[in-house]
């Protein structure tokens, strides 16, 4: 094998594309991660992590907040979920970056940053550092990926994130699911180390990016939330999953779809697709239980979303009946969880 030669290449150092280089390359195959950004982890992202992910994924040391407590306010009703653990805590996404990156060069696997993949031919990428071959290939790079590109999968299914880091800390994790005024989407209220993530999210055929904007905008004047001096940052976030293997060609994360399209949680998916994804490569005949369940769940929260976008009536009565659901105690808070 060449210099230029890898067993596996993966686009993108998310989370993703770190768990299952870390995972491949302890196993002894030679992998190279191409980074088209210079530093790992600036992702847009209010960095909430569910307790199946605390669990199983981000040691303690990464944990910036918890939250036994979550705030849930809908239309007509306003809740407080209470835990003896935390249902969701936060992370800082560079933090998280940089220890899964250590974690894989450890292992063995070369990262290169400032490497964006321009263009695969056959088993060759071409990149901004140079030519590389590969025998597999994993896309894990994001909601707008490259490799699903090459592989004519089409991204339909699509939602919008946006946020503001307020400077200070916020007393509580909020979530706010008004359907007059989100439809599908819902606002929050993230608090971090030092910092707050105050955001809101929608399926993109429910409510465009900027009337989104504009909703955000009149939450946070209700509840007096300054963000005059500060500039927005947005991202989509991918929920069309349409398989992970094509040939030699494999896909995880956001790449693959498999964010929820009702929350908009992306990071846990990642990770174990990542995980699973490995797994396969290194034994075609790994049954992947987790990334399994994974589908099954992604595949709910897609149809509860698609139920409720059917018209506002639908969306009105699905939505308060979660908070319902979640007041009543009839369903825990981590059934909205997608590693769960
Ligand atoms: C506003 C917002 C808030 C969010 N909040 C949460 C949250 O609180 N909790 C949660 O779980 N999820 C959240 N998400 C979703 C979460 O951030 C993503 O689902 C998750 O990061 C997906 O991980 P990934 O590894 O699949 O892709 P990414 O994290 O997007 O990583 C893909 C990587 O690929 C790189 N890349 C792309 N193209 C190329 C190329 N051609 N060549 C080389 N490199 C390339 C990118 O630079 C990037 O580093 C949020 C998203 C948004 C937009």
């Amino acid at each position: 094998m060449t210099s230029d030669h890898f067993n596996t290449i993966i686009i993108g150092a998310g989370p993703g594309g770190l768990s299952a280089a870390k995972v491949l390359a302890e196993n002894g195959r030679k992998v190279l991660v191409c980074e088209r950004n210079t530093r790992i982890g600036t992702k847009v992202c209010a960095g909430g992590i569910t307790l199946t992910g605390q669990n199983q994924a981000v040691p303690r040391h990464l944990i910036e907040q918890e939250f036994p407590q979550q705030h849930v306010s809908s239309g007509w009703q306003q809740t407080i979920i209470r835990n003896r653990k935390p249902i969701v805590s936060t992370i800082n996404r560079e933090a998280l970056g940089g220890w899964m990156a250590k974690q894989a060069r450890d292992a063995g696997a070369v990262i290169k940053t400032g490497c964006r993949v321009r263009s695969i031919h056959g088993k060759t990428v071409q990149t901004d550092a140079g030519t590389y071959q590969f025998d597999t290939l994993i896309g894990a790079d994001g909601a707008t990926s490259l490799v699903r590109r090459y592989l004519n999968l089409p991204t339909e299914l699509i939602g919008t994130g946006i946020h503001y880091h307020i400077p200070g800390v916020l007393p509580e994790m909020v979530w706010h699911l008004d359907a007059t005024v989100f439809n599908t989407g819902y606002a929050w209220i993230f608090p971090q180390a030092n910092r707050t993530s105050v955001g809101a999210y929608s399926f993109r055929a429910d409510m465009g990016p900027k009337v989104l904007k504009e909703k955000l905008h009149q939450w946070m004047d209700g509840r007096g939330i300054n963000y005059a001096s500060l500039s927005p940052k947005a991202g989509n976030i991918s929920f069309d999953y349409r398989g992970y293997q094509f040939d030699n060609i494999y896909l995880v994360g956001e790449a693959a779809g498999l964010a929820s399209g009702l929350t908009g949680e992306g990071i846990l998916p990642a990770i174990i697709s990542g995980e699973e994804i490995a797994n396969i490569i290194l034994n075609p005949s790994h049954t992947p239980s987790k990334l399994a369940r994974l589908i099954k769940n992604h595949s709910r929260h897609t149809k509860i979303l698609l139920l409720s976008g059917k018209s506002n009536f639908h969306c009105r009565v699905i939505m308060e009946s979660l908070v319902l659901a979640l007041r009543l105690k009839l369903i825990p808070f981590s059934a909205l969880e997608m590693g769960n």
